[in-house]
């Protein structure tokens, strides 16, 4: 398994024949509006996409989506969805986005209903775990997504969290499934008012904890975590050694 990331929220997840680009945001620098009325409102993407994007997009089997409703476009934004269209990925999302993507033209490949417990998934399998992308007035407002859990034959199973808070269900799933490696976008963003909408530095240390809990365990060294740059936030890569 290899896990490339393009930019902001968007990955490549490479495991046996597939490529899996994760929430596409394709748009060039500054073609998009700033996340905040106040203070620096910095457009964005902030930077542009690295030159090395394009070979790694054109391997891109199939696309998957943790949310997309209600603006948030660093997750599918325009130039990504023209993309899709036009290489007729394949998009798995949850029968919530399932509508809306469909009529923007994507060949869209929902999810059943009970995705939220283990679904074939290109000969292996996935399963979500809710997220919840901020609290109080603030979560009102927001979309709240699904991470994913996958699992393939002979490949480490991989958790995708989405965008969340620390959430009690994100714990027992760790406590649950201990995946071999998390994908985890953090570092506390906010909007002009509230709380964080992701995890912030204590959450992502108590996430840490859980993960590399089956490390303690068997004695071992705890997992590397690896970072890259974001709009705003950092994604964490935490693995098994
Ligand atoms: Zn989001």
């Amino acid at each position: 398994m290899k896990i490339t990331q393009i930019r902001n929220a968007t990955i490549v997840v490479e495991v046996d024949a597939y490529r899996i680009l994760v929430d596409p945001m394709l748009a060039p620098k500054n073609a998009l509006p700033p996340l905040k009325l106040l203070g620096s409102r910095l457009r964005n993407p902030i930077v542009d996409l690295p030159i090395e994007a394009s070979p790694v997009l054109e391997t891109v089997t199939h696309c998957l989506i943790t949310h997309c409703q209600k603006g948030h476009f660093d997750h599918l934004d325009r130039a990504a969805k023209h993309w899709l269209r036009s290489k007729k990925i394949p998009v798995i999302c949850t029968p919530h986005d399932a509508d809306h993507l469909r009529q923007l033209g994507l060949n869209v490949c929902p999810l059943p209903d009970q995705h939220h417990e283990p679904q074939p998934f290109l000969g292996g399998l996935i399963r979500t775990i809710p997220c919840v992308h901020g609290r109080g007035l603030v979560g009102l407002l927001m979309e709240h997504g699904v991470g994913y859990f996958i699992q393939m034959p002979g490949a480490p199973s991989l958790y995708l969290s989405g965008d969340t808070i620390l959430t009690p269900d994100v714990r027992d799933f760790l406590t649950c499934h201990q995946p071999d490696f998390s994908v985890v976008p953090a570092g506390g963003a906010r909007f002009d008012f509230g709380q964080d909408i992701i995890m912030g530095i204590s959450e992502v240390v108590a996430f840490t904890l859980g993960a590399i809990a089956r490390s303690v365990d068997s004695i071992l060294p705890p997992p590397p975590v690896m970072r890259g740059s974001h709009i705003g936030y950092e994604y964490l890569m935490m693995g098994q050694p």
